[in-house]
């Protein structure tokens, strides 16, 4: 497989909004700066182009101004390797790339949380976001009767889309109280731009149900999905549906920071006050340093931009907004807790990790992460445990110790042009676990 080498003085890996915002941000320091992300286009989870569809203003703005910055744009390539200090290598239909840079800007994102239940990997029970990320690549959503489940914003911002693109929205059940979501919706005022996100929302969702303390108990249907089952309080009901959304808020992508020893607290990549991590030369920003939303992923993009190029006034004359934001995320995260009763969702037959079948029942004889991949395989399939890690964490409390490459799946012949260049590879069994 060829091996293609690229340099530049910045490289940011992950082309969302905080990728993009901070690649701007470090070329106005003229200096060379790469993106580098795994989708086709730029944009990440939120801004990424829709078939048939005008992206937002802002996503267009962000867009042109990386363009004009001449910022170099590597797409559909997954970065799933660090060889050694100053190299990253990534995979792409093209070749195996080999990056080399200065300073290195994570911007990686989050994905969505999933908690296993009875029947959630019935064909059609999917992510919220997942769902939505379908319908923008074409999926027919017209007429389809969807139960959006779980927790988090991100419930109401799919359930408005779905519904704009004709979707017939049965309900949307949020497992959070009634009295964590009211002083939250309260402090929104501080925050007037998410007010008027919320006013459009509440247009956008006029006439759909929404239940709190609400949450899916099993999803039935033979080949496919055809009813979901709820909770809420001591009452149960059943909903026909063809799709179930359902998420449980978001979760950090820390693998690659992680992979570069870069310190994790909480599941979220640990910063400073200007964006950097505790390796030398790599800063961090966006969902990857905790669930904030749009508006900080933008400013801590900018910022991590801004310092790693040395340009600390600029990054300075943020540092207020970034805190206003991140009191928000704060609020956020507080609403938005699990509850302790999610846990007794899976029955011992359930299914965690799907991609290697292991079993609830399985899982409760382990001892720790660890012993669970080695005895079960759990978190050991195609997914590398993105999928069961969260849920696993949320169940069990285990966390993984440490992360080894490649940290996605990748061919054969990217596999090969990792050898020779283990060294910098991180053992991952660690002894006394099991
Ligand atoms: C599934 C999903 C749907 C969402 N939908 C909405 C919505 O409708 N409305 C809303 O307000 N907010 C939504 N959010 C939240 C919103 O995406 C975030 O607030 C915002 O996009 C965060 O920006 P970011 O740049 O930190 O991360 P992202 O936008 O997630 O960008 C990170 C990018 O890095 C790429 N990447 C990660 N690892 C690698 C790697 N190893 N190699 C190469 N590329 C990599 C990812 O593919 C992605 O393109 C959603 C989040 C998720 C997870």
């Amino acid at each position: 497989m060829d091996k293609i080498r690229h340099e530049c003085d910045v490289l940011v890996v992950g082309g969302g909004p905080a990728g993009l915002t901070a690649a701007c941000s470090a070329a106005q320091a003229r200096v060379r700066v790469t993106i580098i992300d795994d989708n086709p286009h730029v944009g990440g989870q939120i801004w990424r182009r829709e078939q048939r569809k005008q992206s937002a203003p802002e996503a267009v703005e962000w867009v042109k101004k990386v363009q004009d910055a001449e910022v170099e744009l590597i797409n559909g390539a997954t970065v799933f390797d660090y060889p050694e200090p100053g190299v990253l290598r990534a995979e792409a239909s093209e070749g195996v790339y080999e990056l080399s840079y200065h300073q290195l800007i994570i911007a990686t994102g989050a994905r969505e949380r999933f908690l296993p239940f009875p029947g959630w990997t019935l064909p059609n029970v999917m992510g919220a976001g997942g769902l939505q990320a379908l319908v923008k690549s074409g999926l027919s959503i017209s007429g389809k009767k969807v139960v959006v489940a779980g927790s988090g914003p991100l419930l109401l911002a799919v359930a408005a889309y779905l519904r704009e693109q004709g979707a017939d929205l049965r309900l949307i059940a949020e497992q959070a109280p009634r009295r964590r979501l009211v002083p939250f919706g309260l402090a929104l005022y501080r925050h007037p731009r998410k007010v008027l996100q919320l006013i459009t929302l509440e247009k956008q969702l006029l006439g759909v149900r929404y239940l709190t303390s609400c949450w899916p108990i099993a999803a039935e249907g033979d080949e496919k999905l055809r009813s979901v089952t709820l909770r809420q309080g001591s009452k149960t009901r059943k909903l026909a549906c063809d799709y179930l959304a359902c998420g449980f808020h978001l979760v950090a992508n820390t693998e690659l920071a992680a992979l570069l020893d870069c310190e994790l607290r909480e599941g979220t990549v640990h910063v400073g006050d200007f964006q950097e991590t505790s390796v030398a030369n790599v800063y961090c920003a966006g969902e990857a340093t905790g669930i904030g939303g749009l508006e900080l992923s933008v400013v801590e993009g900018q910022i991590a931009g801004y310092a790693a190029t040395r340009q600390n006034e600029k990054a300075q004359a943020l540092f207020g907004s970034r805190s206003k934001l991140r009191r928000f995320a704060l609020m956020m995260d507080c609403a938005f807790q699990l509850r302790d009763e999610l846990k007794d969702l899976p029955q011992p037959e359930t299914i965690v990790c799907r991609c290697e079948d292991v079993t609830l029942e399985k899982l409760q004889t382990q001892t720790g992460w660890n012993s669970a991949r080695m005895l079960t395989r759990c978190g050991m399939g195609p997914c590398q445990g993105r999928i069961c890690g969260s849920a696993v964490e949320f169940l069990f409390h285990w966390t993984p110790k440490s992360v080894r490459p490649p940290i996605f799946p990748v061919r054969l012949e990217s596999l090969a042009s990792m050898s020779g260049a283990s060294e910098g590879h991180r053992e991952f069994f660690v002894e006394g676990d099991l």
